[in-house]
């Protein structure tokens, strides 16, 4: 029997973490709760998490930087759940390294689409699935080196730290050298969304935060490159 994967809900308020717990081990998943910043990053670095729901006003330490110590040691797949509506602090929560985020009141079946979609891309199996079908591990675009099999980039040699996200989004990119996406398109193909959930924004930050460690210059990009009414593309060399 395939193991259930597990999911940890890291939120104050406890009403509202036990019905998200309740509703989450309906839909055949297990879940802990932590109930303040600090015991939600200790559980998360055991390492014993498929993904992490993440509250962000929590008492002892806040969502962000509890996104953001996890991060140091870990890529499991964060979804921040903000009662905060302003954008900017829904980019915000994307720079910190979380991979989504719901604003609260949210339906419990968006949010479980967004559970299913990024567990499925971060547990590998997209990603070993290409490999399997096409045995070369590596992809090199001018000083860009791709290594799907140790799922490590370069570029001129030197390693570049990427989250799950953009290294599927850098990926998706380069095996494709050349044609062009649209931001539609790379939500529903990286993120697993269909548009009815998702955010065309996430793309363009998630492409903004690429850039930003690919290129030399983030003004005049040689790697990702955007095509003006279509969407974005990776420069064939
Ligand atoms: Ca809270």
């Amino acid at each position: 029997m395939e193991n259930k994967k597990k999911i940890l809900i890291v939120e104050d308020e406890k009403n509202i973490a036990m019905v998200l717990a309740y509703n989450i081990k309906k839909e055949g998943f297990d879940c802990d709760m932590a109930h303040d910043g600090e015991t939600g990053l200790a559980m998360a670095l055991t390492g014993s998490y498929d993904l992490i729901l993440l509250d962000i006003m929590l008492p002892k330490m806040n969502g962000f930087e509890v996104c953001e110590k996890i991060r140091y040691k870990s890529q499991v797949p964060i979804i921040f759940v903000t009662a905060k509506e302003e954008e900017k602090d829904k980019i915000f929560g994307l720079e910190t390294g979380a991979d989504d985020y719901v604003t609260k009141p949210f339906s419990f079946r968006e949010l479980l689409s967004r559970i299913r979609a990024n567990i499925r891309r971060s547990s590998g199996e997209v990603i070993r699935a290409q490999a399997a079908a096409q045995p070369s591990a590596g992809i090199v675009i001018g000083e860009l080196e791709i290594d799907q099999e140790h799922y490590s980039v370069t570029k001129s040699g030197e390693p570049i730290e990427l989250s799950k996200k953009d290294y599927d989004l850098l990926v998706l990119l380069a095996e494709n050298a050349g044609k062009a996406f649209t931001r539609e398109e790379l939500l529903e193909k990286v993120w697993g969304y269909d548009d009815y959930y998702g955010d065309i924004r996430t793309v363009d930050v998630a492409v903004n935060r690429l850039r930003s460690k690919i290129e030399k210059d983030t003004a005049k990009p040689e790697y990702i490159m955007t095509k003006r009414g279509v969407g974005y593309y990776l420069c064939a060399r």
